[in-house]
Protein backbone atom coordinates (compact mmCIF):
# COMPACT_ATOMS: atom_id res chain seq x y z
CA UNK A 1 0.00 0.00 0.00
CA UNK A 2 1.07 3.40 -0.92
CA UNK A 3 0.25 4.94 2.36
CA UNK A 4 -0.12 8.90 2.19
CA UNK A 5 -2.96 9.74 5.05
CA UNK A 6 0.08 10.77 7.59
CA UNK A 7 3.97 10.60 7.84
CA UNK A 8 3.05 8.82 11.10
CA UNK A 9 2.51 5.71 9.31
CA UNK A 10 6.38 4.72 8.78
CA UNK A 11 7.90 1.81 9.79
CA UNK A 12 11.10 1.98 11.31
CA UNK A 13 14.13 0.70 9.06
CA UNK A 14 16.53 -2.54 9.29
CA UNK A 15 19.08 -0.16 10.52
CA UNK A 16 17.33 1.52 13.43
CA UNK A 17 15.69 -1.84 14.40
CA UNK A 18 19.32 -3.22 14.23
CA UNK A 19 20.02 0.04 16.92
CA UNK A 20 17.08 -0.33 19.30
CA UNK A 21 18.07 -4.29 19.61
CA UNK A 22 21.60 -3.55 20.52
CA UNK A 23 20.40 -0.61 22.84
CA UNK A 24 22.01 -0.18 26.38
CA UNK A 25 19.24 0.24 29.09
CA UNK A 26 18.28 0.57 31.83
CA UNK A 27 14.94 2.02 34.12
CA UNK A 28 14.53 5.33 32.92
CA UNK A 29 12.54 5.95 36.48
CA UNK A 30 15.35 5.51 38.48
CA UNK A 31 16.97 7.71 35.70
CA UNK A 32 19.34 4.84 34.59
CA UNK A 33 18.58 5.00 31.08
CA UNK A 34 21.99 5.50 29.16
CA UNK A 35 20.18 5.54 26.06
CA UNK A 36 17.00 7.74 27.44
CA UNK A 37 20.01 9.91 28.71
CA UNK A 38 22.20 10.56 25.42
CA UNK A 39 18.82 10.82 23.35
CA UNK A 40 17.67 13.79 25.80
CA UNK A 41 21.23 15.65 26.13
CA UNK A 42 21.43 15.12 22.36
CA UNK A 43 18.06 16.87 21.64
CA UNK A 44 18.75 19.49 24.41
CA UNK A 45 21.86 20.46 22.72
CA UNK A 46 20.37 20.32 19.16
CA UNK A 47 18.23 22.72 20.58
CA UNK A 48 20.21 25.00 22.28
CA UNK A 49 18.17 24.46 25.30
CA UNK A 50 19.83 23.34 28.87
CA UNK A 51 17.71 19.45 29.09
CA UNK A 52 14.78 16.96 27.50
CA UNK A 53 12.32 14.80 28.79
CA UNK A 54 11.01 11.76 26.79
CA UNK A 55 7.92 10.88 26.38
CA UNK A 56 5.50 8.52 24.41
CA UNK A 57 4.00 11.06 22.17
CA UNK A 58 3.41 14.47 21.27
CA UNK A 59 0.14 14.92 23.21
CA UNK A 60 1.84 14.42 26.35
CA UNK A 61 4.72 16.57 26.03
CA UNK A 62 2.37 19.55 24.85
CA UNK A 63 -0.23 19.09 27.99
CA UNK A 64 3.23 18.22 30.15
CA UNK A 65 4.45 22.07 29.23
CA UNK A 66 1.25 23.08 29.70
CA UNK A 67 0.87 21.85 32.95
CA UNK A 68 4.16 23.01 33.64
CA UNK A 69 3.55 26.61 32.71
CA UNK A 70 -0.20 27.07 33.59
CA UNK A 71 -1.88 26.52 37.04
CA UNK A 72 -5.37 25.59 37.56
CA UNK A 73 -7.45 28.96 35.91
CA UNK A 74 -5.20 29.73 34.27
CA UNK A 75 -5.28 30.68 30.57
CA UNK A 76 -2.98 30.01 27.10
CA UNK A 77 -4.00 31.53 24.12
CA UNK A 78 -3.44 29.14 20.95
CA UNK A 79 -4.54 28.62 17.31
CA UNK A 80 -8.33 27.52 16.31
CA UNK A 81 -7.19 24.91 13.79
CA UNK A 82 -3.63 24.20 17.00
CA UNK A 83 -3.46 20.17 17.50
CA UNK A 84 -2.77 21.15 21.35
CA UNK A 85 -6.55 22.84 21.15
CA UNK A 86 -8.38 20.79 18.69
CA UNK A 87 -6.97 17.07 18.56
CA UNK A 88 -5.64 16.14 21.73
CA UNK A 89 -8.91 15.63 23.62
CA UNK A 90 -9.20 18.50 25.23
CA UNK A 91 -6.43 17.61 27.77
CA UNK A 92 -5.26 20.92 28.96
CA UNK A 93 -9.00 21.63 30.32
CA UNK A 94 -10.00 18.11 31.12
CA UNK A 95 -6.51 17.40 32.77
CA UNK A 96 -4.45 20.94 33.78
CA UNK A 97 -8.18 22.77 34.56
CA UNK A 98 -5.77 24.90 32.05
CA UNK A 99 -8.68 27.53 29.70
CA UNK A 100 -8.05 27.51 26.41
CA UNK A 101 -8.54 30.69 24.51
CA UNK A 102 -8.38 30.43 20.81
CA UNK A 103 -7.96 32.77 18.19
CA UNK A 104 -8.26 32.11 13.95
CA UNK A 105 -5.18 31.03 12.51
CA UNK A 106 -3.82 34.01 9.63
CA UNK A 107 -3.72 31.71 5.75
CA UNK A 108 0.51 31.53 6.90
CA UNK A 109 0.43 29.80 10.27
CA UNK A 110 0.75 32.92 12.41
CA UNK A 111 -1.58 34.01 15.30
CA UNK A 112 -2.41 38.05 14.53
CA UNK A 113 -0.33 39.78 17.46
CA UNK A 114 -3.07 42.42 17.78
CA UNK A 115 -5.46 39.99 17.96
CA UNK A 116 -3.62 38.05 20.53
CA UNK A 117 -3.42 40.96 22.63
CA UNK A 118 -6.94 41.61 21.86
CA UNK A 119 -7.47 38.43 24.06
CA UNK A 120 -5.07 38.97 26.83
CA UNK A 121 -7.19 39.66 29.58
CA UNK A 122 -6.69 42.56 32.20
CA UNK A 123 -6.03 40.98 36.31
CA UNK A 124 -8.84 41.10 37.84
CA UNK A 125 -11.80 39.07 39.66
CA UNK A 126 -13.53 38.26 36.55
CA UNK A 127 -10.95 36.60 34.33
CA UNK A 128 -8.93 33.66 33.72
CA UNK A 129 -5.30 34.70 33.82
CA UNK A 130 -3.35 34.20 30.97
CA UNK A 131 -0.20 32.82 30.95
CA UNK A 132 0.70 31.40 27.63
CA UNK A 133 1.21 31.40 23.88
CA UNK A 134 0.96 28.63 21.96
CA UNK A 135 2.32 28.36 18.45
CA UNK A 136 2.88 25.33 15.95
CA UNK A 137 5.53 25.00 13.26
CA UNK A 138 5.13 23.58 10.78
CA UNK A 139 1.33 24.34 10.65
CA UNK A 140 -0.44 22.16 8.10
CA UNK A 141 2.77 21.91 6.31
CA UNK A 142 3.09 25.48 6.63
CA UNK A 143 6.41 27.02 7.98
CA UNK A 144 6.71 30.10 10.27
CA UNK A 145 9.02 33.02 9.29
CA UNK A 146 11.22 33.61 11.61
CA UNK A 147 10.96 37.29 12.05
CA UNK A 148 7.43 36.46 13.01
CA UNK A 149 8.55 34.30 15.79
CA UNK A 150 11.11 36.77 17.04
CA UNK A 151 8.55 39.37 17.16
CA UNK A 152 5.97 36.70 18.97
CA UNK A 153 8.98 36.52 21.38
CA UNK A 154 9.63 40.14 21.93
CA UNK A 155 5.48 40.29 22.34
CA UNK A 156 5.45 37.70 24.96
CA UNK A 157 8.49 38.96 27.06
CA UNK A 158 6.07 42.29 27.15
CA UNK A 159 3.68 40.78 28.07
CA UNK A 160 4.34 38.65 31.04
CA UNK A 161 3.49 35.28 28.36
CA UNK A 162 5.33 31.79 28.45
CA UNK A 163 5.58 30.87 25.36
CA UNK A 164 5.49 27.36 24.14
CA UNK A 165 5.89 25.36 20.03
CA UNK A 166 4.51 22.59 19.11
CA UNK A 167 7.02 21.63 16.72
CA UNK A 168 5.76 18.04 16.18
CA UNK A 169 7.36 18.56 12.45
CA UNK A 170 10.04 21.43 14.03
CA UNK A 171 13.05 19.62 11.21
CA UNK A 172 10.51 20.20 8.41
CA UNK A 173 10.59 23.82 8.93
CA UNK A 174 14.35 23.61 9.74
CA UNK A 175 15.05 21.98 5.99
CA UNK A 176 12.61 24.18 4.47
CA UNK A 177 13.81 27.62 5.65
CA UNK A 178 17.54 26.32 5.78
CA UNK A 179 17.34 28.67 9.35
CA UNK A 180 19.41 26.55 12.42
CA UNK A 181 16.91 25.14 14.92
CA UNK A 182 18.33 26.58 17.23
CA UNK A 183 17.41 29.82 15.85
CA UNK A 184 13.65 28.96 14.91
CA UNK A 185 13.33 27.73 19.01
CA UNK A 186 15.36 30.43 20.42
CA UNK A 187 12.41 32.70 21.93
CA UNK A 188 10.67 29.75 23.42
CA UNK A 189 10.15 28.68 27.05
CA UNK A 190 9.52 25.26 25.34
CA UNK A 191 9.44 22.74 22.86
CA UNK A 192 7.97 19.94 22.21
CA UNK A 193 9.36 17.49 19.05
CA UNK A 194 8.04 14.48 17.61
CA UNK A 195 10.20 11.69 16.48
CA UNK A 196 7.58 9.49 15.13
CA UNK A 197 6.56 11.58 12.04
CA UNK A 198 9.05 12.78 9.30
CA UNK A 199 11.88 11.44 11.09
CA UNK A 200 10.82 7.99 11.33
CA UNK A 201 10.59 6.79 14.74
CA UNK A 202 8.15 4.32 15.87
CA UNK A 203 7.35 6.00 18.99
CA UNK A 204 8.52 9.45 20.80
CA UNK A 205 8.19 13.01 21.26
CA UNK A 206 10.72 15.03 22.98
CA UNK A 207 10.04 17.90 25.67
CA UNK A 208 12.62 20.83 25.61
CA UNK A 209 13.76 23.53 27.63
CA UNK A 210 15.29 25.21 30.95
CA UNK A 211 16.82 22.60 33.49
CA UNK A 212 14.24 23.94 35.90
CA UNK A 213 11.45 22.90 34.05
CA UNK A 214 12.15 19.62 33.31
CA UNK A 215 12.66 18.90 36.63
CA UNK A 216 9.24 19.57 37.00
CA UNK A 217 8.20 17.83 33.99
CA UNK A 218 9.88 14.58 35.10
CA UNK A 219 7.12 14.85 37.89
CA UNK A 220 4.00 15.79 35.57
CA UNK A 221 5.26 12.76 32.99
CA UNK A 222 5.03 10.39 36.00
CA UNK A 223 1.72 11.57 37.01
CA UNK A 224 -0.02 11.32 33.28
CA UNK A 225 1.54 7.43 33.03
CA UNK A 226 4.29 8.57 30.23
CA UNK A 227 6.98 6.99 32.91
CA UNK A 228 8.99 4.06 31.01
CA UNK A 229 11.27 1.61 32.16
CA UNK A 230 13.63 0.21 29.50
CA UNK A 231 12.62 2.59 27.17
CA UNK A 232 16.35 2.76 26.02
CA UNK A 233 14.85 0.36 23.43
CA UNK A 234 12.87 3.73 21.74
CA UNK A 235 14.76 6.25 22.46
CA UNK A 236 18.10 4.69 20.59
CA UNK A 237 15.21 4.75 17.23
CA UNK A 238 15.21 8.11 18.06
CA UNK A 239 18.87 9.00 18.13
CA UNK A 240 18.41 7.12 14.85
CA UNK A 241 16.09 9.64 13.49
CA UNK A 242 18.12 12.24 14.82
CA UNK A 243 21.19 11.19 13.28
CA UNK A 244 20.29 9.99 9.63
CA UNK A 245 16.69 10.98 8.84
CA UNK A 246 16.52 15.29 9.15
CA UNK A 247 18.30 16.10 6.33
CA UNK A 248 16.37 13.75 4.04
CA UNK A 249 13.27 15.41 4.53
CA UNK A 250 13.94 17.42 1.48
CA UNK A 251 13.27 13.90 -0.49
CA UNK A 252 9.41 14.26 1.31
CA UNK A 253 9.51 17.97 0.31
CA UNK A 254 10.26 17.18 -3.43
CA UNK A 255 7.67 14.81 -3.84
CA UNK A 256 5.26 16.76 -2.11
CA UNK A 257 6.00 19.11 -4.90
CA UNK A 258 5.90 17.15 -8.25
CA UNK A 259 2.75 15.58 -6.33
CA UNK A 260 1.39 19.36 -6.26
CA UNK A 261 2.35 20.11 -9.76
CA UNK A 262 1.09 17.03 -11.05
CA UNK A 263 -2.62 16.77 -9.00
CA UNK A 264 -3.06 20.48 -10.35
CA UNK A 265 -3.03 19.42 -14.19
CA UNK A 266 -5.93 16.96 -13.50
CA UNK A 267 -9.12 18.29 -14.35
CA UNK A 268 -11.70 18.41 -11.10
CA UNK A 269 -8.33 18.51 -8.66
CA UNK A 270 -7.52 21.69 -7.13
CA UNK A 271 -4.67 22.68 -5.80
CA UNK A 272 -2.63 25.80 -4.46
CA UNK A 273 0.95 24.76 -5.31
CA UNK A 274 2.13 27.83 -3.31
CA UNK A 275 0.73 26.38 0.10
CA UNK A 276 2.91 23.40 -0.34
CA UNK A 277 6.13 24.48 1.25
CA UNK A 278 7.21 21.03 3.16
CA UNK A 279 5.66 17.32 3.03
CA UNK A 280 2.09 18.30 3.03
CA UNK A 281 -0.47 18.51 -0.11
CA UNK A 282 -3.82 19.44 0.21
CA UNK A 283 -6.05 18.88 -2.46
CA UNK A 284 -9.88 20.20 -3.18
CA UNK A 285 -12.01 17.34 -4.85
CA UNK A 286 -15.37 17.83 -6.19
CA UNK A 287 -18.14 17.91 -4.11
CA UNK A 288 -19.53 14.55 -2.89
CA UNK A 289 -16.96 12.68 -4.49
CA UNK A 290 -14.55 11.59 -1.56
CA UNK A 291 -15.96 9.01 -0.63
CA UNK A 292 -15.74 7.18 -3.63
CA UNK A 293 -12.04 8.64 -4.21
CA UNK A 294 -11.12 7.36 -1.18
CA UNK A 295 -12.11 3.84 -2.17
CA UNK A 296 -10.98 4.19 -5.68
CA UNK A 297 -7.81 5.05 -4.52
CA UNK A 298 -7.97 1.65 -2.31
CA UNK A 299 -8.41 -0.35 -4.87
CA UNK A 300 -5.44 1.36 -6.51
CA UNK A 301 -3.01 0.56 -3.62
CA UNK A 302 -3.38 3.64 -2.58
CA UNK A 303 -4.34 5.17 1.04
CA UNK A 304 -5.68 8.52 1.69
CA UNK A 305 -8.08 10.57 3.57
CA UNK A 306 -10.08 13.27 3.75
CA UNK A 307 -13.27 15.11 2.96
CA UNK A 308 -13.99 17.56 0.29
CA UNK A 309 -10.21 18.56 0.86
CA UNK A 310 -7.89 15.83 1.26
CA UNK A 311 -4.77 15.69 3.03
CA UNK A 312 -1.70 13.62 1.18
CA UNK A 313 1.62 13.63 3.28
CA UNK A 314 5.20 12.52 1.90
CA UNK A 315 7.71 10.51 4.10
CA UNK A 316 10.27 8.55 3.61
CA UNK A 317 8.67 5.04 2.85
CA UNK A 318 7.02 7.14 0.12
CA UNK A 319 9.22 6.40 -3.68
CA UNK A 320 9.19 8.61 -6.66
CA UNK A 321 7.64 5.81 -7.94
CA UNK A 322 4.87 5.47 -5.74
CA UNK A 323 3.86 9.51 -6.42
CA UNK A 324 3.77 9.10 -10.49
CA UNK A 325 1.25 5.92 -9.26
CA UNK A 326 -0.62 7.92 -7.39
CA UNK A 327 -0.79 11.15 -9.67
CA UNK A 328 -1.83 8.41 -12.56
CA UNK A 329 -4.52 7.03 -10.44
CA UNK A 330 -5.94 10.38 -10.00
CA UNK A 331 -5.65 11.04 -13.70
CA UNK A 332 -7.96 7.77 -14.23
CA UNK A 333 -10.47 8.85 -11.41
CA UNK A 334 -10.71 12.16 -13.45
CA UNK A 335 -11.87 10.19 -16.75
CA UNK A 336 -14.36 8.22 -15.00
C1 LIG B 1 1.26 14.50 15.63
C2 LIG B 1 1.21 15.83 16.25
C3 LIG B 1 1.32 16.01 17.62
C4 LIG B 1 1.49 14.89 18.60
O1 LIG B 1 0.80 13.77 18.29
P1 LIG B 1 1.04 12.33 18.96
O2 LIG B 1 0.35 11.46 18.00
O3 LIG B 1 0.40 12.41 20.30
O4 LIG B 1 2.50 12.09 19.06
C5 LIG B 1 1.29 17.30 18.11
N1 LIG B 1 1.17 18.35 17.28
C6 LIG B 1 1.08 18.22 15.96
C7 LIG B 1 0.98 19.43 15.09
C8 LIG B 1 1.09 16.95 15.40
O5 LIG B 1 0.98 16.83 14.07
Amino acid sequence: MIDLRSDTVTKPCAHMRELMAAADVGDDIYGGDPTVIKLQDMAAEMLGKEAALFAPSGTQTNLIALLCHCQRGDEYVVGQQAHTYKYEGGGAAVLGSIQPQPIEFETDGRLDLDKVRKAIKPYNQHFAKTRLLCLENTLSGVVLPLDYIQEAGEFCKEHDLLFHLDGARLFNAVVKTGVSVCDLVSPFDSVSICLSKGLGAPVGSLLVGSQEMIDRAVHWRKMLGGGMRQAGVLAAAGIYALEHNIDRLQQDHDLARVLAQGLSMIEGFSVDEAEVQTNMVFVDVPKGHSKKIISFMEEHGIQIDGFERMRLVTHLDISSDDIDKVIAAFKEYSML
